[in-house]
């Protein structure tokens, strides 16, 4: 695991806009954001990509997650946004440490812009496939 700008964040090495902290998870300002009240949400354990995050700091995110997002609400008065985590390069991950954008959504030109490239799904072929992934889980 290489160090990241987070891991210096969390370590206090550099300054940043923090929104809340506790014992396992971070949160603070994006320094280019979206749209107003764009905020990162990130587990002190210095993961790469979510599927190697451990149970305890998912459970940690997932439990202030909601919160945080009410928050970014009511803060900022939109009602609309997205969350997003983007995990390799090739899907968009430019920091290596795991982190969860809250990103507000006030119009169609503020906020995240999504391609959603959707296609059929073929009846066997999906029931397959999701026999494969339920054998995967851990
Ligand atoms: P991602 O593309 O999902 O890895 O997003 C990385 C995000 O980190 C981008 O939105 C950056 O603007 C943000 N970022 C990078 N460096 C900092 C920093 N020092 N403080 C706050 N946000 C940062």
């Amino acid at each position: 695991m290489t160090d990241t700008v987070f891991g210096k964040i969390i370590r206090g090495e550099i300054p940043c806009n923090k929104v809340y902290e506790d014992e396992k998870v971070l949160a603070f300002l994006d320094i280019n954001p979206l749209a107003e009240g764009h905020v990162l949400v990130v587990p002190k354990e210095a993961a790469e990509t979510l599927d190697l995050l451990s149970d305890e700091s998912a459970a940690a995110i997932g439990r202030v997650l909601p919160r945080l997002c009410r928050a970014v609400v009511a803060a900022t008065g939109v009602k609309e946004y997205n969350v997003l985590e983007n995990n390799g390069q090739g899907a968009h991950q430019a920091v290596p440490h795991v982190h969860f954008h809250i990103i507000p959504k006030p119009n169609s030109r503020e906020g995240l812009g999504i391609g959603w490239p959707a296609r059929g799904l073929e009846r066997e072929a999906a029931a397959s496939l999701a026999r494969r992934i339920a054998g995967a889980i851990a």
